[in-house]
Formats: structure tokens, C-alpha cells, sequence
């Protein structure tokens, strides 16, 4: 038994506790078969009219039972033989099950029930049942049995960690009486607020759990704080002073990374850079550049998220931070979810920093051996100033020379676990990414880490979920971009859609075709985007089509995006693969088959992918109708607004937080009471709460065992 309740996280009694209800079944009322709803929990109590064996595709025990109002039918798939014999005719009846439609009346299919020889009275359950979690091989009634015996034993020693006036300014009940109304719902407790997961006792432990998320992150990042990175300080004389903390001050010069390169007078390859953009910077990109910058001249390891909306050029401040780290003689890495995303960064940035006689090193997942193992030696020894590549970067084992700075792009699919994950490989106490350095000094610094998002996230979610985090918002668009003009057209529309690609590609400017499918097969994906190309070829004879998938070897990829890029391929028929980052300033027309298939954020990066050159771009949602009330809504939003945070905000109302946070890896379906679409309206509350914790004289006691109450045995972070 012990073992069987391990497997859903029940280690003891305490655990027990907290095990809660996911739901309750009302039994507290006595409903008329007369009038049932279909679909609905019910108790019904009546007389048992017939009990008989119906032979059909399976044979099955149906019993009718009828009340004053009407009658229905129990059906038993199984039974024995003393089952059946017990409903005598005229023998009275309680039972409780899901109303569903049968054949000639209302069914309940195995429902529980009991028999009784005389009228029972008429009166239902006191209060409502609760609904546990299970696991194969512990029976419901077991699990409640189980926690009725640790309710009794162990609620009255629990501990109470809010302080009263804690407790008292944000209305919560004490945590005793929450658990106890939540396990067993007094009779006259509210119903319907119990039902909907709105009772106040409820409240009081999501609001728990919610602070035990955001205090363990926080602690987390505290802890992180105590790490030694090196300083940055940029500029002076080229070379750049390393913090080693705990072993002191070490300073390295800045030449034993750049032999071989220049550097250039003043280290300051960000000011040289800034020249050749050809563009001046927004002041919402000064504003985070001067925000990461200060992170990186403090020996505390930066660990910043840079939010900001598809196009706003978050790009340009990755490189700022770049140019920093190596100016300051370190190695920075760049890390893209995405092959084809790391190709392009790899030009970008190749582009960029060849004039400032930089060399940077690309890591890609099919090079050639020879090819390989050159990168991989030219990374360890120094020479390699920017790495870029996707995670395998980290999943492999590259050693860096001396390794300054993380950059990851796009990283909003990506929950807490794998955040953290990352942050311990990255470096830190004896990490071995870092290694390969015999200076076991700086082999323990852990680097500076960037992370960078196009899907903003709600302050009130970030607070929970990103709480191990600084945040930096681009909130301004470079100027002269126009909004994207979007239409949603029918399928049989294609014609007018065709039509409309040669126009545009008339106009010397260029298009994507997007063929997303629901399934997450790069296989079928590529099936379906090869079919399309076929069709769109046959039917545009004259223009440049290419099509690029995820199945295609990364050399091809990589040749097709560079031709795209220079204006030689009109039209590219793709896949999901360039869902994020790709960067054509001259592709304005962005069609998305199947657009009622995907979410907002999905939609809304795929048709940021146009718009970022001076002319006006258009994006077509092409859909199958009919549409779906929710479809119809979600296409709609997108046609009215191009604004990534109102968007983000809709995502979060229409889908709840998982979609908007990468629903795997947040660790949010690993809360026990808390469901954050429900309990929305807590999040401003947590940051007050954990606030005034910290004011209070016990708070950091009341921290440590909320968060271990909460999540220690289960979460990573949590050790800490
Ligand atoms: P994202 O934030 O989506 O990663 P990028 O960094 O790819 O955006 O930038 C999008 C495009 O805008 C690029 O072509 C980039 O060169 C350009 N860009 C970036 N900043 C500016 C600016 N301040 N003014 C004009 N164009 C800019
Ligand atoms: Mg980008």
C-alpha cells in the first residue's frame, strides 16, 4: 500500500493532507427522476420495479426503478447472481451515478447504490463528498477512509506558517480549518462555492501553494545572486577583470581568449557595431541594453528574461551583451530552440562581427565530423568568441574555454523544470559545461544568462512563474512599421489567395505559405507542406517557389533561407519551422492554412515573420469552415490587434496559462489546488503576501516551511 501511495507522492499522514479533492460530488440532494438533466451527478431514491437480464451485443442486469415523478433504468454490465436476486420487486432503492441517455429511458451505467426493505428516509448526504486523486490498487473509498483517520490523528498538530496578522490582512482562514472544510465540508458550508473551487477555504490554500512557487524562486534566485560571475566592465583597457569571489580577484587579460583577433582599441566593439547597424536603436532597446549591461558589471550572475513582441529587434541587444562579454575577454554563447533559427543568427551575427575581426563558431546538429570537431577545438581553446547553436549546445558535452555569457532566443516555450535545468548545467558549483578550463577558479563561475521572449507574459503570471527572474520589457516597436493588415478568408477563397501571391510577388516583394498541422510530426508536417508546394507550383507557373521543412538536412535549410533572404525564391511554402525568429525584411505576405488549428501566440509569431521592412505586409488566415465559437473568437482578435501583450493577455482568458507557458515543462500541472485560469484573481495577492512575509520578524521561518509543505519533494528548486 505504502508503495502504491508513493506513486502519486504520499510519503506520510502529512502528505495525506494535503492530498486534496479535485472535485466533489454532490449527493446533499434527493433529485425526482422526473426531473434529471442529462449528464447530471444524481442521487434517486425509489422502488425497484423489475430487475431483468437483457441479451444484446452484451449481456447486462437492467433494473427499473421509478419514483412518484418517473422512471429510469440501472444498468450492470457485471454482477453476480446474489446481485441480482436482491432487487426484489417493490424493494427500495438509494443510488447515485451519471445521468446518461439510454435506449427507451434515462441510464445510470454501474451506479453505487443501496437497498433498503423499508422506506429509507429521505434524506441525502449532510454535506458533499469529496473526490480524491487516485492511483491503481487504492479504492476511492480507501483514500477516504485514509484521510478521515489523518483528519482525526494529525490536522490538530499541523502547523500554522502565516502569521496571524498576515493571515488577517489578506482574509485568509487558518490553514486547519481550511483543510478540514476541504476534506470534509461541513453541512452548511457554501455549496456552490465549494463546486467551483471559489470557496474561501480553498482560496486559502491555492493562495499557499501560489506563494510556495513564488518564494521558492525566489529563494532560488537569492541563492543564484550568491554565485560569482565575472564582471564586464567593458571598455578601459580591452581587458576585462574577473571576479572569482570566493577565491578572490583574479584578473585575466583580455588576450589569452582574443589570440589572434584584434581587439579593437577600448574593447569597444558595441559603439563600433552600433555604426554599421544602419539603423538607430529604439529608446525601449537602449533602455534594456543599459539594463543588461549594469547586470553584467556586477559579479552577481545576471539572470534576465528580455520580453518583448515579435519584431521589436531583441536581436541587436543579444549582441550588445555579446560584445561586452568578449570585449571583456570572455566567450558568449548563443542558443536558438530551432536549427533553422541558429542558421540565421549564424549569419546575423557573422555578418555583424566579421568587420570587428570577431570570430564566431557555429554548432549545428548534422555538420561533418571533420567539421565538428574543429568547432568543438576552436571553442575549447578560446579562439570560438561567440558560440552559437540550439540546445544541444548543452545537451552535448561542448567545453567552453572560459564561458561569460548564455544567450537563449525564443525561449517561451519553456517552463520552470527545464529553466532550471539548464541554470545548473550552465555552470555554477563545478559545473561541467564550463570546464575544460584548468583555472578551477573560473571553471566555477557560473555565466551571465539572458533569455529572450517573444510571447510577453502577463506581470501577475511572471511574478509566480518567473519570479528567479530580472525582467526586461522591449515595449516600443522600431519606427516606420506598419501594422499588419490581417484577413481571415474561408478555404474557397484559395483562388483570390493565389491571386493575390502573384501581386505581391510582382511587386518584387515575397511571401510564405504556412501549412501547420496539428500533429507534432515533423513527417506528416512535411507530407502536407510538400503537397501544397506541388499544388502552389502547378499553379503559379512564373514565380520562384521553394519549400523547406523540417525534414530537409540543415545544409539545405540553411541554402534555401539564404536565397529567400537575398530575394531569389518568391514564395516559400513552410512548415511550423519558421515559426520563430526568421528574419526577412522583404517578405510581406504571410498565408496560414488550417489557422483555426492554432493558438493565439502561434498565429501572432507566425505573422510577425512579416511586417518588419518598410512595406505595408498583410497576413491571410485561411480556415475550414464552419468555425468554432472559440476559433472565431481567436481569429477575430487577431485581425483587431497586433499587439503581442493584449494578445498574450486573451491567450491566457481563452486558454488558460498553460498554453501561454509551454504546458509540459511549467510544473504547473503539478499543483495541487491551485488552477490558475480559476484563481486568476489570487496572483496580484502573492507578491503582497510574500511582501508582507518579509516584514514580518518570522517570515523567513514561515518561507522555508511553506515552501517545503508545498513543493521540496517534488521540485529542483526547492534545493536549495
Ligand atoms: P525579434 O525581437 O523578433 O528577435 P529582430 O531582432 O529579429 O526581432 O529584429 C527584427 C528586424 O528589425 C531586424 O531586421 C532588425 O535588423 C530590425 N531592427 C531591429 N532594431 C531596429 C531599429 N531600432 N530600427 C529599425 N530596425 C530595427
Ligand atoms: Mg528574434
Amino acid at each position: 500500500m505504502a508503495a502504491k501511495l508513493a506513486r502519486i507522492g504520499i510519503a506520510g499522514p502529512r502528505d495525506l493532507l494535503f492530498h486534496l479533492p479535485f472535485r466533489y460530488q454532490d449527493r446533499t440532494r434527493i433529485a425526482r427522476i422526473g426531473e434529471l438533466e442529462l449528464g447530471q451527478d444524481a442521487v434517486v431514491l425509489g422502488q425497484v420495479e423489475l430487475a431483468d437480464i437483457e441479451y444484446r451485443r452484451r449481456r447486462s442486469l437492467l433494473v427499473i426503478v421509478s419514483d412518484q415523478t418517473s422512471s429510469m433504468i440501472l444498468r450492470f454490465f457485471h454482477f453476480s447472481a446474489a446481485q441480482q436476486r436482491a432487487f426484489q420487486r417493490g424493494a427500495w432503492i438509494k443510488c447515485y451515478g451519471e445521468v446518461r441517455q439510454g435506449r427507451q429511458s434515462w441510464e445510470m451505467v454501474h451506479p453505487e447504490y443501496r437497498l433498503y426493505s423499508e422506506r429509507p428516509p429521505d434524506a441525502a448526504e449532510a454535506a458533499l463528498t469529496p473526490v480524491y486523486p487516485g492511483t491503481e490498487g487504492v479504492s476511492a473509498g480507501l483514500l477516504r477512509k485514509l484521510v478521515a483517520q489523518v483528519l482525526d490523528n494529525e490536522l490538530g498538530d499541523l502547523r500554522e506558517c502565516l502569521p496571524a496578522t498576515v493571515r488577517e490582512k489578506f482574509q485568509l482562514p487558518p490553514i486547519q480549518d481550511a483543510l478540514q472544510t476541504v476534506h470534509r465540508p461541513p453541512p452548511d458550508a457554501d455549496t456552490e462555492a465549494l463546486l467551483a473551487g471559489t470557496h474561501p477555504a480553498q482560496r486559502r490554500l491555492a493562495t499557499e501553494e501560489l506563494l510556495a512557487h513564488h518564494l521558492a524562486l525566489s529563494r532560488f534566485r537569492q541563492k543564484h545572486k550568491t554565485r560569482r560571475a565575472p564582471v564586464f566592465n567593458g571598455g578601459g583597457d580591452g581587458a576585462g577583470t574577473v571576479n572569482a569571489g570566493r577565491a578572490g580577484t583574479v584578473t585575466t587579460g583580455g588576450d589569452t581568449v582574443n589570440a589572434g583577433a584584434t581587439v579593437t582599441a577600448g574593447g569597444d566593439s558595441w559603439r563600433k557595431l552600433q555604426t554599421q547597424l544602419g539603423f538607430q536603436l529604439t529608446a525601449a532597446q537602449r533602455r534594456v541594453i543599459g539594463e543588461v549591461l549594469a547586470d553584467l558589471q556586477t559579479a552577481a550572475p545576471a539572470m534576465r528574461l528580455i520580453q518583448g513582441d515579435v519584431g521589436c529587434g531583441k536581436t541587436v541587444v543579444a549582441a550588445a551583451a555579446a560584445l561586452r562579454a568578449i570585449d571583456s575577454g570572455y566567450q558568449a554563447a548563443l542558443m536558438a530552440p530551432t536549427e533553422l533559427l541558429s542558421e540565421q543568427h549564424r549569419r546575423t551575427f557573422g555578418d555583424w562581427f566579421a568587420p570587428l575581426n570577431l570570430s564566431v563558431e557555429w554548432l549545428g546538429g548534422r555538420m561533418p565530423a571533420a567539421a565538428r570537431a574543429q568547432a568543438l577545438r576552436r571553442i575549447a581553446c578560446g579562439d570560438a568568441q561567440l558560440v552559437i547553436g540550439t540546445h544541444a549546445l548543452f545537451q552535448e558535452k561542448v567545453a567552453f574555454h572560459r564561458l561569460g555569457l548564455l544567450i537563449i532566443d525564443e525561449q517561451h516555450r519553456f517552463g520552470v523544470d527545464q529553466r532550471l535545468a539548464l541554470r545548473n548545467k550552465a555552470g555554477g558549483d563545478g559545473g561541467d559545461s564550463t570546464g575544460g578550463n584548468s583555472e578551477s577558479t573560473v571553471a566555477r563561475h557560473a555565466p551571465h544568462q539572458l533569455i529572450m521572449s517573444a510571447t510577453p507574459i502577463p506581470r501577475s503570471l511572471a511574478m509566480i512563474f518567473y519570479a528567479d527572474l530580472d525582467i526586461s520589457n522591449i515595449d516600443q516597436m522600431p519606427p516606420g512599421r506598419k501594422p499588419v493588415q490581417t484577413v481571415a478568408l474561408p478555404n474557397s477563397r484559395r483562388a483570390d489567395v493565389a491571386q493575390r501571391i502573384r501581386r505581391v510577388c510582382r511587386d518584387r516583394q515575397q511571401a510564405y505559405w504556412v501549412c501547420p498541422l496539428i500533429e507534432e510530426s515533423d513527417k506528416l508536417q512535411a507530407q502536407a507542406a510538400t503537397e501544397t508546394f506541388d499544388a502552389l507550383t502547378a499553379q503559379l507557373p512564373e514565380l520562384r517557389i521553394e519549400l523547406i521543412h523540417g525534414r530537409m538536412k540543415s545544409a539545405d535549410k540553411e541554402a534555401i533561407m539564404r536565397r529567400f533572404h537575398g530575394g531569389d525564391i518568391d514564395l516559400l511554402v513552410a512548415t511550423t519551422v519558421i515559426e520563430v525568429g526568421v528574419d526577412v525584411p522583404a517578405a510581406s505576405l504571410m498565408i496560414i492554412e488550417n489557422a483555426e488549428r492554432l493558438g493565439l501566440a502561434q498565429l501572432h509569431q507566425l505573422r510577425g515573420r512579416v511586417g518588419r521592412g518598410a512595406q505595408q505586409a498583410a497576413c491571410v488566415l485561411m480556415y475550414q469552415p464552419p468555425l468554432g465559437a472559440n476559433a472565431k473568437q481567436r481569429l477575430g482578435i487577431l485581425r483587431d490587434t497586433g499587439d503581442g501583450f493584449v494578445i498574450a493577455g486573451k491567450d491566457l482568458e481563452l486558454r488558460g496559462p498553460g498554453e501561454l507557458l509551454g504546458t509540459k515543462q511549467t510544473g504547473l500541472q503539478q499543483m495541487k489546488v491551485a488552477d490558475l485560469a480559476r484563481d486568476r484573481a489570487l496572483l496580484p495577492t502573492i507578491e503582497a503576501i510574500a511582501k508582507a512575509l518579509r516584514a514580518h520578524a518570522d517570515g523567513a521561518a514561515a518561507a522555508d516551511a511553506i515552501i517545503r509543505r508545498w513543493v521540496s519533494a517534488r521540485e529542483s528548486y526547492a534545493e536549495v
